[in-house]
């Protein structure tokens, strides 16, 4: 039986993004977005730490005005003193101009910039102010990501390809021509920077939509037209597993033809709700595809008639809890560590075959079988567990082998 695998990735240009490469043969990317005002320094470095314990690889915060410019430097130092270098990226809207010539040390301190071509400017203004932000770049040696947003199409572009559509003989749907219009904008926005002289291993560009066929299209389209390294996201994905399942469907195809070098899901938090999600979903994809290793997996079986304990699933959720807990430790002490694999299974049926394929398994007594639950360490059975301590004593089973056999 052949194994399915991901095609080769397609040639890009390797951008620095403060220490993070992206594109080339650098590993994809995962970044994130914060959601705290900015200005709010305390709050900010908090949140971006938490971006950052939970595995953004770089995280991106809103410039958007005087206070949010002049808090950036001070982000940057705190996390520093917090021990804490992950690229921080600017995302400017309408004013980037202004803020970065006001604001030098922000300028400085921010690893990239992003800026959206629909609302650099507008009118006469859209092109000096897209040369501004392009010279502070170059100026203080930044990359830049120019994204196109669909909500935020450059208008007089799209006007401009609609009316070059109504002259073609056959002419596309409008569906077509807006893509065409995104691609375009993302395409000639590169251009102008290199014309300004930006070099082309400064730049990275998206082009978000928040429909998942669509985006498959744009991004198929964008990979074949140039070599830049391409930012993935579903944009306005929305919550909970609606927003998880549509990121997901989208980014898995264009990430399995190769497409994509840094990805965001950018998902809508409960209430309440920790921004970190966004991170674990943008691993779990990642690592469930084979495209990288980030933490332990754990495979648990779903349940069913078999098994009508919740033990399982409560031993399931502590292995889970315990393996990200400990991660940031083990990650340092006990390389390769991530690439683990651990099984926790319901009951005979597909416990022990299941636990054999993974390094450590654990299959729990179904309703009716004999309270006992068979251990099994690198495809052989290694102990029976039974009584009340078997999470406690599975956990440490876990915690040996990681210490015996990683680093
Ligand atoms: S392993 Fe057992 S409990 Fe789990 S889903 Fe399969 S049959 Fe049901």
């Amino acid at each position: 039986m052949s194994s399915a695998v991901p095609s080769p990735r397609r040639r890009s240009i390797p951008v620095r993004v403060g220490k993070v490469v992206v594109g080339g043969d650098a590993p994809v990317v995962v970044q994130s977005m914060t959601n705290t005002d900015t200005a709010d320094i305390k709050g900010t470095t908090q949140q971006i730490a938490e971006l950052w314990r939970a595995g953004s690889e770089k995280v991106r915060i809103t410039v958007n005005n005087e206070e949010s410019a002049a808090a950036v430097p001070h982000i940057r130092d705190r996390l520093a003193m917090m021990g804490i270098d992950v690229p921080i990226i600017g995302d400017f809207h309408y004013n980037g101009h202004t803020l970065l010539e006001a604001h030098p040390a922000c300028a400085e301190a921010l690893a990239k910039y992003r800026i959206n071509p629909g609302n650099v400017g507008f009118g006469k203004k859209k092109d000096t102010q897209f040369a501004s932000i392009i010279e502070k770049a170059l100026q203080y040696d930044k990359p830049v990501r120019i994204g196109a947003n669909w909500g935020s199409l450059d208008q007089n572009l799209a006007a401009v390809l609609m009316d070059e559509n109504a002259k073609r003989a056959e002419p596309w749907d409008a569906a077509r021509v807006l893509r065409e219009a995104l691609v375009r904008s993302a395409l000639d926005s590169a251009e102008r920077a290199v014309e300004l002289g930006l070099p082309k291993d400064r730049i990275i560009l998206s082009a978000k939509v928040s429909g998942v066929q669509e985006l498959i299209a744009v991004y198929r389209d964008l990979a074949a037209r140039c070599e830049y390294p391409l930012h993935l996201g579903l944009t306005e994905a929305g919550m909970g597993s609606k927003g998880i399942v549509a990121s997901t469907a989208a980014l898995a195809v264009l990430l399995q033809e190769g497409i994509g070098d840094t990805i965001r899901i950018s998902l809508t938090p409960e209430p309440g709700q920790s921004r970190t999600n966004e991170v674990i979903v943008a691993q779990q994809l990642l690592q469930t595809m084979g495209l990288r290793a980030f933490t332990p997996m754990v495979t648990a079986c779903p349940g069913c008639g078999r098994t009508t304990s919740t033990f399982f699933q409560e031993l399931a959720k502590t292995v889970e809890e315990h393996v990200r807990e400990n991660m940031p430790v083990w990650k340092l002490k006990h390389p390769g560590v991530e690439n683990l694999t651990l099984a926790v299974m319901g009951c005979v049926v597909n416990g022990p075959g299941e636990s054999r394929h993974a390094n450590i398994g654990i299959s729990l007594p179904g309703t009716g079988e004999a309270p006992s639950a068979p251990v099994f360490i690198d495809g052989e059975k290694a102990m029976t567990l039974k009584g009340e301590n078997i999470a406690r004593e599975f956990v440490g089973i876990i915690d040996d082998y990681v210490a015996k056999n990683y680093g």
